[in-house]
Order: structure tokens, then C-alpha cells, then sequence
């Protein structure tokens, strides 16, 4: 008899993007000649910049002779690569790392699910709430979660992140183990401004909590006062992990490419209060359990960070981000409640008068044939909101609004 793991079976089906596609295609049946326009998609649309391809072109080259040819590579990722990065993404805003404390990836949400195999399984997590659907799941599966009622998980700590709190997740009413937080966020578009997440850092470093630190979206931050790193802020070595990917920042969501950073200093505790190093620990997992990034992608990577390839993945960025302020200025003039859209590629929209999220995607489909997320599928706080993403052709927006407006 094969047993299986019996956290899988407490999952439920992961049911918004499905049900979502379900509707529009009973939409399409019915309505055959009609153009629908999709706000709802979480992937750009933009081809990968120039600079991208070319290295991309070169690697590819390397690999075809025998004196540059390279098979395995290190499992945390390749030095050039770990150095460019601290180089441009963490010393340029007062953050010294040492290239052992960044691990490069296939993604940012491979190592948010692999991290938790670090942790132990009576961990108390605290999520906020509409949240990023992997963060729970991820936990449910690692049997962190409890049962799942029709308030949630029983054993997880929502932190609900609403209009009458501005976005900013309030402390527990009981000390949480690990804080899942992701600014820019996704999906309310919204983020915290330094003093606001230094009082997160600080609540860890008073707590013993640890902080898993989404920053996918860290290169939409327009705003000064919007941290980029969570290292910008004293003490945070001690407390946080921080994902990034450059899937969102350059396009990589077909090629795959992330990376996590785990300071020497952050320790954890075993069950008999030995101190080991995170960072010894999660090195340890990703050299058993991953083999590590292809070569080319990781040259790929590499490119974005040259003068040339710089400027190339700010305009695609800066062109999403203004999709958003298309999309959030629409919204603003019709008189509704807008969040998000500024540091971030999400637009978080008010329904009006009460509606509820699937409510208001069917009149939207319905009426205007245009395709919006529910806020609901996000969390139990995100009913009463839709999320409209920034990442489509800037026609295709411009349409959409069009349509609105009439
Ligand atoms: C898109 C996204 C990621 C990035 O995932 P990849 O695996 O790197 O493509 C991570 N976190 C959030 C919240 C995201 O929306």
C-alpha cells in the first residue's frame, strides 16, 4: 500500500485561476464574436530585452565548444552572478552581503516552497491576509496549517491587510514563528514605507520571529520612502530571508531565474536549543536537493545589471508602470475607491456598492467583456476588491478603459 502524505489530502483544489478560465470560456462559448480583454493575468507580456538575448546567444555558443563548455555548476549559483548582484541590488543602498550569503535559483517561488523544509513542522506562521496563495499552501503541506475551516486554516495567523488599516498588517494577538511579508505586494499593489517595516523587523527581532521577505516586485518601487531590500533596515540580518526574482523584473517568467539571500547571522534553534546558521542550513538542503540554475540563464541574469541591459529593463518596467497609472487614473476618475498601481504592476479596486468580488467579475464579463481576479480568491480579506494587473499591451488597456468610461 503506497501511503501518501496526508497534508496534501486537507489541500483544497486550487480553485481561482481555474474558475476563473471556467467562466470566461462559458463567456466565449456563448458569446463567440465578441472581444474579450484580460486585466487578470499575473505574467508579462513583454519580450526579453535585447541585452538578455544577446548573452543568452553567447552562452548558448559556449556550451557548443569543449574549451568554454560548462556542465554542473555550483549548486548556489555562480560567482559572477552572486557578485553582480550584491554589487547592484544591495551595496548601492548601504547593504553589505558576502556572495555565500546569496543563492541563486530557478525562481523565487521554488525557494519560498523549499524553504520551509528547513523549518520545523510545529512552526506558528503568520500570513497577511490577501496573500500570495503559495505561502499557505506551501505550509498546509508541511502540515503548519491546521484544518481548514471556512474562516481559513485553523492553525495560521491571518493578518488582514484592509482599507481601514491602509494595507499595513497589524501585530497578532499571539507570537507567530515566521512572518511571511511581500512588498510591493501582490495583490493589493500597495507597500510599506521604511518605518513601517522597521517596526515588522523590530516586532521579529523582540519576538525571536523570522521574516520570509517577498521583494518580486521590488524594481516597481517608484516611491523613495518604499524600501527596496528589507537589509535597508537595522537589524534585519538578525530576522529575515528575502526572495527576489527577475521574473517580473526582466521578463524571466519562461526562463527562470531568482534568488534568495540568507544572512550569517540569522540563527535558528533545535529542538535540544542548539544555535545553527540558517545559512549553513539552507546551503545544505539546496546542495542535496537542487543541482542548480542553467549556465546560460544565469548569464542571462547577468546581462540585466550592464549599462545597456539597465536601461533596456527599466523601460519595460516603466512601461508596465504606466499601464498601471492608465489603469488607476480610469478607475479614480469614475469616482472609485483605487489602491496600489503606483509600486507595484497591481491595481486593488474597490467593488462598488458592496458588490462581491465574483459578483463584480461576472458584471464585468458580462458587460464590459473584460477579465479582472476576484480579491476574494486571495484571502477571506480581499472579498469586496478585484486586482487588475498592469502587465498587458498598452492598446489592449487602453481599450478596456475605453469600454468603461461609455
Ligand atoms: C511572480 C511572483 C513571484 C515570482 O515567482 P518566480 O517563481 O520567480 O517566477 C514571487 N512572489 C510573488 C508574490 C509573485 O507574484
Amino acid at each position: 500500500m503506497i501511503r501518501i502524505n496526508d497534508n496534501y489530502v486537507k489541500l483544497p483544489e486550487s480553485y481561482l485561476f481555474s474558475e476563473i478560465a471556467r467562466r470566461v470560456a462559458t463567456f466565449r462559448a456563448a458569446n463567440p464574436t465578441v472581444d474579450v480583454i484580460s486585466l487578470g493575468i499575473g505574467d508579462v507580456t513583454r519580450p526579453l530585452a535585447p541585452s538578455v538575448i544577446d548573452a543568452l546567444h553567447r552562452a548558448v555558443d559556449e556550451q557548443a565548444a569543449a574549451s568554454t563548455f560548462r556542465g554542473y555548476g555550483p549548486e548556489q549559483g555562480y560567482e559572477f552572478l552572486r557578485r553582480t548582484i550584491i554589487e547592484h541590488d544591495f551595496a548601492p543602498r548601504g547593504v553589505q552581503l558576502s556572495p555565500d550569503e546569496v543563492f541563486i535559483s530557478d525562481g523565487a517561488k521554488s525557494d519560498l516552497g523549499n524553504f520551509a523544509d528547513i523549518l520545523a513542522a510545529d512552526n506558528v506562521v503568520a500570513l497577511t491576509d490577501p496573500v500570495y496563495p503559495a505561502y499557505v499552501d506551501v505550509n498546509a503541506m508541511g502540515g503548519r496549517a491546521g484544518r481548514l475551516t471556512s474562516e481559513g486554516w485553523s492553525g495560521i495567523i491571518y493578518l488582514p491587510c484592509v482599507a481601514e488599516n491602509s494595507f499595513i498588517p497589524q501585530f497578532p494577538a499571539s507570537r507567530p514563528d515566521v512572518i511571511y511579508l511581500c512588498y510591493p505586494n501582490n495583490p493589493t499593489g500597495t507597500t510599506l514605507d521604511r518605518r513601517q517595516l522597521k517596526q515588522w523587523v523590530d516586532y521579529a527581532l523582540e519576538n525571536g520571529s523570522l521574516i520570509l521577505f517577498d521583494a518580486a516586485y521590488e524594481a516597481f518601487i517608484s516611491r523613495d520612502e518604499a524600501p527596496h531590500s528589507i537589509y535597508e533596515i537595522e537589524g534585519a540580518r538578525r530576522v529575515a530571508v528575502e526572495f527576489r526574482s527577475f521574473s517580473k523584473t526582466a521578463g524571466f517568467t519562461g526562463l527562470r531565474c531568482g534568488y534568495t539571500v540568507v544572512p550569517k547571522e540569522l540563527k535558528g534553534y533545535a529542538t535540544a536549543g542548539e544555535e545553527v546558521e540558517v545559512n549553513k542550513l539552507w546551503n545544505r538542503r539546496q546542495c542535496t536537493k537542487f543541482n542548480g540554475t542553467a549556465y546560460i540563464v544565469q548569464r542571462a541574469a547577468e546581462a540585466i545589471y550592464s549599462p545597456q541591459g539597465r536601461k533596456e529593463i527599466r523601460a519595460s518596467v516603466d512601461y508596465y508602470l504606466e499601464n498601471a497609472r492608465i489603469i488607476r487614473e480610469n478607475f479614480l476618475r469614475m469616482g472609485m475607491e483605487v489602491y496600489g498601481g503606483v509600486d507595484a504592476p497591481y491595481i486593488w479596486l474597490r467593488t462598488p456598492q458592496g458588490m462581491g468580488s465574483w459578483e463584480f467579475f461576472d458584471m464585468m464579463l458580462d458587460k464590459y467583456n473584460v477579465v479582472v481576479t476576484p480579491g476574494v480568491g486571495f484571502g477571506p480579506s480581499g472579498e469586496g476588491f478585484v486586482r487588475l494587473t498592469a502587465f498587458g499591451q498598452r492598446e489592449r488597456i487602453e481599450e478596456a478603459m475605453k469600454r468603461l468610461v461609455l
